[in-house]
């Protein structure tokens, strides 16, 4: 097979994520000049529908730190947080955004405008079910001296609990608009917050959509850094017309390559579901990875899981349960519960095998993994595997053993299928 042939088919409509995201965070260095309230946000991306209704700019720090990451810009930031004392063991999301919040003002003039983000009015965060957030977020409430409002869900056990924990979440987030009318002096435009609303669930429709129809199809036309990448437009762009469209832009485009039955990959041999985070500094070698090996990441617990992953739960005339239905996620569920979501991907998408990324620094995740794998592994008889490494430093993670543990498990899927050994 030549070089040429053996590239990734990307998505060509996720070519415009890229100047979203800048954008989003020129907008966000300018926001102080035109009067806007800035908000740094921690969690779960629930909240901005409503800040973007009442015009808050908004940093979004696990994301800002995974793009820092993921362009390899985040060794600056976490050597800021080191020299302040926080330990290499403390989660690198909240290394990353520490270091900027204690980024030196003697340093700025000179420095890559990544580093250059406004300083925050107030803070929010949404803690869905891991204790380093609400205590990263009030760090820095303790930098910058200013007021801190936290959502906490509480965690979903059994399935019947669900609603009574969006009904506890829904008078959290009414509380939330009482905090941001304070913050901001103005009321919140309930109209337009519909929507806004109206948007968000057009937009995250298509999304869930295009995920279905490309995770059903053998070969899959995307790749789980396609779908990693797209997660841009929720994060910087949902309740907005641009938002609507690039998902559906992303949608067709999934329809038009199952209709033509062009997969990403030159060859997809093992089709596998990823559980935990991204490995964001290392994305490319894993792409080159799988890719080399013909493994395609089907289906994520980023992707599928969360992110705004329940449009049948938006309601534009109740955008508070709205958020509050998609604030329960993946971290506020139970072992079992979690097992059973996968269990489902995994049999509707025809998967092999789960991979799961054990993130060194992250306290709660991967705590749950190896139950997990087990589950799965003995509900549907295919096997799991985990690697080291972590989701914002690229020191946790060897590159020697995730090549092994992947090469055993594609081994071990072929020799199953009765395909043979990998070449
Ligand atoms: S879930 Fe893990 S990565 Fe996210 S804030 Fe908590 S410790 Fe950090």
């Amino acid at each position: 097979m030549t070089k040429e042939a053996k590239k990734i088919k990307r998505l060509a409509s996720i070519a415009r994520v890229g100047s979203v995201v800048d954008n989003f965070y020129e907008e966000l260095r300018q926001a102080p000049k035109k009067g806007k309230k800035v908000a740094w946000c921690g969690g779960w991306p629930t909240p901005f529908p409503l800040l973007r209704a009442m015009d808050v700019a908004y940093l979004f720090e696990d994301v800002y730190a995974a793009t820092a990451a993921a362009r390899h810009m985040e060794k600056k930031l976490q050597g800021i947080s080191a020299d302040k004392g926080y330990m290499a063991e403390v989660c690198s999301y909240a290394r990353t955004t520490l270091g900027e919040a204690f980024f030196p003002e003697e340093e700025k003039p000179m420095a890559d405008p990544y580093y250059l983000m406004p300083n925050p009015d107030f803070l929010l965060c949404v803690d869905i079910g891991c204790s380093m957030l609400p205590w990263w977020t009030d760090a820095e409430r303790r930098v910058f001296n200013k007021p801190i409002f936290v959502i906490q869900c509480p965690l979903v056990w059994k399935r019947e609990d669900e609603e009574e924990v969006v009904n506890e979440l829904t008078q959290q987030y009414r509380q939330m608009v009482t905090f941001l009318e304070d913050m901001t002096h103005t009321r919140v435009n309930w109209d337009r917050f519909q929507q806004i609303m109206a948007d968000v669930r057009e937009a995250v429709a298509y999304r869930m959509e295009a995920l279905d129809i490309a995770s059903k199809a053998i070969p899959s036309p995307v790749t789980f850094f396609d779908w990693a990448a797209s997660l841009g437009i929720t994060n910087y762009a949902l309740g907005t017309p641009l938002g609507v469209e690039l998902y559906r832009g992303i949608r067709d485009e999934v329809r038009e390559r199952v209709a033509r039955k062009e997969g990403a990959l030159p060859e997809e041999k093992v089709r596998v579901y990823w559980e935990g985070h991204m490995c964001w500094p290392h994305m490319r070698w894993w792409g080159e990875l799988l890719n080399e090996l013909g493994v395609n990441v089907v289906a994520a617990k980023y992707t599928h899981l969360g992110f705004w992953h329940r449009p049948d739960k938006i309601d534009p005339a109740k955008p508070l349960e709205s958020m509050a239905w998609n604030t329960v996620g993946c971290l506020g569920y139970s072992a079992p519960l979690l097992a059973e979501d996968i269990v489902r991907l995994c049999r509707d998408y025809s998967l092999d095998a789960v991979v799961c990324h054990f993130t060194y620094t992250c306290r709660i995740m991967p705590g749950l993994f190896f139950e997990i794998m087990n589950i799965v592994s003995r509900k549907l008889g295919i096997p799991g595997v985990s690697f080291d490494g972590d989701v914002a430093d690229s020191s946790f993670f060897g590159s020697a053993q995730a090549r092994e543990r992947i090469e055993n498990l594609v081994e071990a899927v072929l020799a199953k299928k009765g395909v043979g050994k990998v070449s």
